[in-house]
């Protein structure tokens, strides 16, 4: 029954004069007859419309730019499989090559023609295949040795990503974390080691902990560990998470070891859709070598034709993001790397210099070492504040901002911070909007006569942790 009388839809109807566009999006059930495709497109287009611009999404680290190029290479091979070796078997060769670059810009050792590594869906699945990886060859050493192997644990900071806690659960590993505190804001190699023993299948350190921006200090890790193992007999290795600083610290800061020149570090993970600057979702994994990766692992599949061999969760996935990878690579080259990942570097500097200017905030770091940082309300400021920085993300949002507050993971979740993610693509004429808009949001918020219920809430949970306005 149409609601409107002059409409009796067709293939001219105008798409905002069609009876579709009168009724409610479909929800709990697939509609029954089919609708134009151009009256569909336009629904499911304007659904998502008013959602944030992915540019002025300052809160992801994921990729939000690419040129035009890579968006017509990744739009013409939208369709492709990447399991279909067969089919498309110049896919899998290009899938090598970036696999082969990667472990080359982390510095392996690896021999060999074909680097161990494999593709992921982002740096999740890449941790997952990291940490299986240690707890397999932890179990078969274990086996060897007649010992029981039903306790696993591994050793991360409390800024881990939420993959970790999936990784525990999922395959029942014990996860000790490390605390951080304000005067230990990295993971404390020394605090690590104590939390190790025989059932420890290895040690996480981070590079660009997702909370704060800082880096582990992977090359204190190494060392101690190896002290230790040495000490115990143990063999307990390192797997770097290292879903953003694996792109960066190549091209900044290439003198740093924290990559397969360290003794102990067996495995990388990183993210191409964050610094590898592909669009969502890739991820990386690589060993050392083809020893560390358990053939346990290596499925080989007889599929369609073909023995294929594969390490990984998923089987289907889209082939366009690899390509987009090799493309970037054959795009940019290390220099032009180099220069994107400095451009965002500076903008990131030149944005926290800025902000650690305005009186009512503080910056969570003196130093940058990857291009985001957090900051928090200066505790003298916050004592008569009426606004709380939930505020200023959503005024921030007024303007198509996404600028995100948080708090901090246990024992500093007293703490609220803001963060930002400089990424290709965020101009340092950007900054200077949105700061302009930050200093006007704070010019308003100070006008404030009364409390705003966020600031209320965080003064009344300050109280009861008995820790208001100490940090
Ligand atoms: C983003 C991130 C992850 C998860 O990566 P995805 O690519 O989003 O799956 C894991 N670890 C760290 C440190 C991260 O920053």
């Amino acid at each position: 029954m149409s609601n409107n009388k002059f409409c009796n839809d067709s293939l001219d109807t105008p798409i905002f004069g069609s009876e579709k566009m009168l009724e409610p999006a479909p929800c709990d059930k697939m509609p029954e007859y089919s609708t134009p495709g151009a009256v569909a497109y336009q629904m499911v287009h304007d659904e998502t419309f008013p959602q944030t611009q992915p540019r002025l999404n300052l809160a992801t680290f994921v990729t939000t730019y690419m040129d035009e190029y890579a968006t017509k290479l990744m739009n013409e091979s939208i369709s492709i499989n990447y399991i279909d070796e067969t089919e498309y078997p110049r896919v899998a060769v290009i899938c090598g090559r970036c696999i082969n670059m990667i472990a080359n810009l982390w510095n392996t050792p690896q021999k060999d023609k074909w680097k161990t590594g494999a593709v992921a869906i982002g740096s999740s699945e890449a941790c997952m295949l990291g940490g299986v990886a240690a707890w397999l060859r932890w179990k078969e050493r274990r086996k060897s040795e007649g010992k029981p192997y039903d306790k696993p644990n591994f050793v991360i900071s409390s800024g881990y990503q939420v993959v970790w806690e999936k990784f525990a659960q999922l395959w029942q590993i014990e996860m000790r974390t490390v605390p951080l505190t304000l005067e230990k804001p990295t993971l404390d190699a020394e605090d690590a080691l104590s939390m190790c023993d025989e059932n420890t299948i290895c040690v996480v350190p981070i590079m660009g902990v997702t909370w704060t921006g800082l880096n582990d200090d992977v090359k204190a890790l190494d060392k101690a560990l190896d002290k230790f193992n040495e000490k115990t007999g143990y063999d307990i290795p390192i797997h770097v998470d290292a879903a953003s600083g694996g792109f960066i610290l190549p091209f900044l800061d290439p003198d740093h070891k924290w990559d397969f020149r360290l003794k102990w570090v067996l495995s990388i993970s990183t993210s191409g859709h964050k610094f590898g600057l592909v669009y969502p979702g890739l991820g990386w994994v690589v060993w050392k070598d083809k020893e560390y990766l358990p053939k346990e692992m290596n499925f080989s599949v007889n599929y369609l034709g073909a023995n294929i061999s594969q390490v990984g969760l998923n089987f289907s996935r889209p082939a366009a993001q690899i390509l987009g990878q090799y493309y970037q690579f054959i795009r940019l080259g290390f220099k032009g790397y180099q220069c994107i990942q400095q451009n965002s570097m500076e903008i990131a500097r030149y944005a926290h210099q800025q902000i650690g200017e305005m009186e009512c905030f503080k910056n969570y770091s003196k130093d940058i070492c990857n291009p985001l940082f957090i900051w928090y309300m200066n505790p003298n400021y916050e004592k008569n504040a009426k606004w709380t920085l939930y505020d200023l993300q959503s005024k921030l949002q007024e303007n198509g901002w996404m600028v995100p507050a948080y708090t901090l993971p246990a024992n500093i979740q007293n703490i609220v911070v803001m963060r930002i993610v400089v990424r290709q693509g965020t101009s340092r004429d950007m900054i200077d909007m949105l700061l302009d808009n930050m200093r006007q949001a704070v010019v308003e918020l100070d006008k404030l006569e009364y409390p705003t219920p966020s600031r209320i809430a965080q003064n009344k949970s300050m109280q009861q942790k008995g820790k208001i306005f100490t940090h």
